[in-house]
């Protein structure tokens, strides 16, 4: 069966004063119907920027400059506003931005904004929309007696809250939700989640995932992808990557977060930045950090190959994809 959303070699540039930036590099991943997936990666790697695309969020000087984002296997990427708002936008596709506070009308009741979404974008009818609208405050945990508030009655994360609301509201195949979960406190934060795992239960939507923590995306994912400076480092399903984990950058992502399973473990951080890409990308995004960089790495960015040993969906960009399981077994000896 074709993916619900499909990025094909996708670059996004920024026009700045200093020249093009080149935020995300030839990505390529797919989100498959009904599955959670988790976007992973440093700040600064190009994760918002990648999701913005998708729903014509993008900021004025940024643009999709090649490469094809498929919808159900149509192509979107230059949807005009009223093509997204038609066809894509709070039915098929809604987004969580990652700071929501600025993204309520601050002038508009909050149920006048569920209605206006409702009377675009759905046959509900105004008692039905808010009926439902109450229902969804209740489920991210506000009083369904505060739809009638204004936004700045509402504390960031009863914000963010009223946005998860919203998102909800009209069934979306697939929610986009960008580091849903950092404004939050800890129960907070645990509710979204335990809501998230009920939707994945009782429904069909399929979900995106965010997020600087790799750990988080083990434990609620199927599928990730790793982001480092732009590019797609590393792909597959969860089950794959967290026990075979094969780019450098995601073997190394793994030991700097805490792992369940292994609450006594060390966490090493790893050091430097991603880069930030000033006009075309000729190398690895990886290369200045990666312990096992060799020459051809600076020659050309690699492309994603299938894992050896892994299921087919299993995908590195990285040289040196054969050999990484005997390199990343030296990693464990000096830290032994
Ligand atoms: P974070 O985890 O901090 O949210 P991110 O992975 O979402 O980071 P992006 O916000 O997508 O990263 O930024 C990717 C790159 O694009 C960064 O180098 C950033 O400085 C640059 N960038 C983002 N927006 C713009 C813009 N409007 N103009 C120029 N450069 C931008
Ligand atoms: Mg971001």
């Amino acid at each position: 069966t074709e993916p619900l959303l499909e990025f094909r070699d996708v670059t996004i540039q920024y026009q700045t004063n200093r020249g093009p930036i080149t935020a995300v590099s030839g990505a390529s991943f797919s989100i498959e119907q009904g599955e959670f997936s988790g976007l992973v990666g440093e700040s600064g790697s190009g994760k918002s920027t990648l999701v913005k695309s998708v729903i014509g969020g993008l900021d004025s000087n940024g643009s999709v400059t090649s490469g094809k984002i498929l919808y159900k296997g149509e192509e979107i990427q230059d949807y005009t506003e009223a093509e997204l708002n038609k066809h894509i936008r709070w039915k098929e596709i809604s987004y969580i931005p990652q700071s929501s506070m600025n993204s309520l009308d601050p002038l508009q009741r909050v149920s006048e904004q569920a209605l206006d979404i409702a009377s675009v974008h759905s046959d509900l009818s105004k008692a039905e929309a808010l009926e439902r609208f109450r229902e969804l405050f209740e489920i991210v945990g506000l009083s369904p007696d505060r739809i009638d508030d204004y936004p700045h009655q509402f504390s960031g994360g009863m914000q963010q809250r009223a946005i998860t609301a919203l998102a909800l509201f009209l069934d979306p195949a697939l929610i986009i939700a960008d580091e849903p979960t950092t404004a939050l406190d800890v129960i907070m934060q645990d509710q979204i989640f335990k809501y998230l795992d009920r939707v994945k239960a009782s429904t069909d939507t399929s979900m995106l995932l965010i997020t600087h923590d790799i750990s988080v995306v083990f434990e609620s994912c199927e599928q990730i992808a790793v982001l480092h400076g732009g590019q797609v480092c590393e792909s597959g399903s969860v089950e794959d990557v967290y026990r075979n984990p094969t780019h450098p950058y995601t073997v190394l992502l793994q030991r700097a977060f805490p792992d369940i399973r292994y609450p006594d473990r060390q966490l090493e951080i790893i050091e430097g930045h991603p880069p930030e890409q000033l006009g075309e990308v000729t190398e690895c995004s990886f290369v200045d950090r990666c312990p096992w960089a060799v020459d051809e790495c600076h020659e050309h960015p690699p492309s994603l190959d299938g894992v050896a040993d892994s299921t087919q969906s299993h995908q590195s960009a990285c040289y040196r994809n054969d050999e990484m399981r005997e390199l990343k077994g030296e990693l464990v000896e000096l830290a032994g």
